[in-house]
């Protein structure tokens, strides 16, 4: 069975924050996070409503009957969301990156059998995330899990999902499968890639989610384009692989391989610069055999690359 946390990247407003718990709850989703503080590149940009959030959540709480879950990253935050008795923290990606902040957080919350939950460091330094969990763990801590949600590189997601890493976790710390969760969300950064991750991490077993949703989520101030409405939950959990989610992957693909095509060609017309001035034959049978062996499997195509190159190759003169 997946635990499904949900709810809006930011509380925006009382309205907002009602309207999206409603139709969560509708659904049986009562695992509910909330972005309180946000951590924003540039001054100016909408940074959560505060302490005015916690309110909300508190006032909430009065009528419906959920679990919440807010990103904490100092005491001060600490010291407030305590005092709005929240439910769970989690610790952000970037903080995970600072070991004063992950200190100065372990040694603020009182509760040390609340359940805190602590994404991946944004950079690949798996060594950053096992830091911060020990942190916790020898600090008494009794009940922290995992949130993976990608790294920061270029590709074609916002992070990118690298869930071969989570092995070094299981290792370290006896998690099971079920112990992560995967924020999808910020993975993809974008609507349109949900469903296939939502797979793809089912297809390398893990089925525990985190999935933003605002009631309208065009208008969202924060992450926008990947929030999806509440009652569109179901279709994205439960969505088989479609032609166009597999073709939109392979148009992607497509564009990453037609760049470095380009590259390659630019490298290979450098070679041909060299090539003349030292006067050698453009053509040459043993390297073009040692490349084709490497890609056998490809090699027709690398038979093609290869006629290019050379073609371009017996146009330089100098
Ligand atoms: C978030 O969950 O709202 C968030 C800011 O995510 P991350 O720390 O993964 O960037
Ligand atoms: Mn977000």
């Amino acid at each position: 069975m997946n635990k499904i946390i949900s709810g809006p990247c930011s509380i925006e407003s009382r309205y907002q924050f009602e309207k999206t718990l409603i139709d969560l709850l509708k659904l049986g989703v009562s695992n509910i996070r909330a972005g309180v503080w946000k951590p924003r590149t540039n001054q100016g940009e909408f940074e959560g409503l505060g302490e005015d959030a916690l309110k909300i959540i508190k006032e909430m709480k009065i009528n419906y009957n959920f679990n919440s879950f807010i990103e904490v990253a100092n005491k001060e935050q600490i010291e407030l969301a305590e005092k709005y008795n929240i439910d769970c923290f989690w610790i952000g990606s970037r903080t995970v990156c600072n070991p004063f902040s992950i200190k100065e957080i372990v040694t603020s919350i009182k509760d040390k059998n609340k359940l805190i939950l602590i994404k991946n460091p944004m950079n690949y330094d798996i060594n950053l995330w096992v830091g911060a969990f020990n942190r916790f763990i020898k600090n008494g801590f009794t009940n922290v899990k995992p949130i993976f949600r990608g790294f920061n590189e270029v590709g074609i997601y916002r992070n990118q999902p690298y869930f071969e890493c989570l092995e070094v976790l299981k290792k370290e710390f006896n998690f099971k499968n079920n112990d992560f969760i995967i924020d999808v969300s910020h993975i993809a950064g974008d609507r349109k890639y949900l469903k296939e991750l939502i797979n793809k991490s089912k297809e390398f077993g893990y089925d525990n989610f985190i999935i933003e949703t605002h009631y309208n989520p065009t208008e969202a101030l924060t992450d926008s384009k990947q929030q999806i409405k509440p009652n569109e939950l179901n279709e994205y959990l439960n969505s088989e692989k479609t032609l166009d989610f597999e073709r939109n992957l392979i148009d992607d693909i497509d564009n990453k391989i037609v760049s470095l095509l380009k590259k390659r060609l630019e490298v290979t017309n450098e070679i041909g610069i060299i090539k003349s001035r030292l006067n050698i034959e453009v053509l040459d049978e043993q390297r073009k055999k040692e490349v084709l062996k490497k890609y056998a499997d490809f090699n027709s195509v690398y038979e093609e690359i290869h006629n290019i190159s050379v073609k371009n190759q017996l146009k330089i003169n100098i």
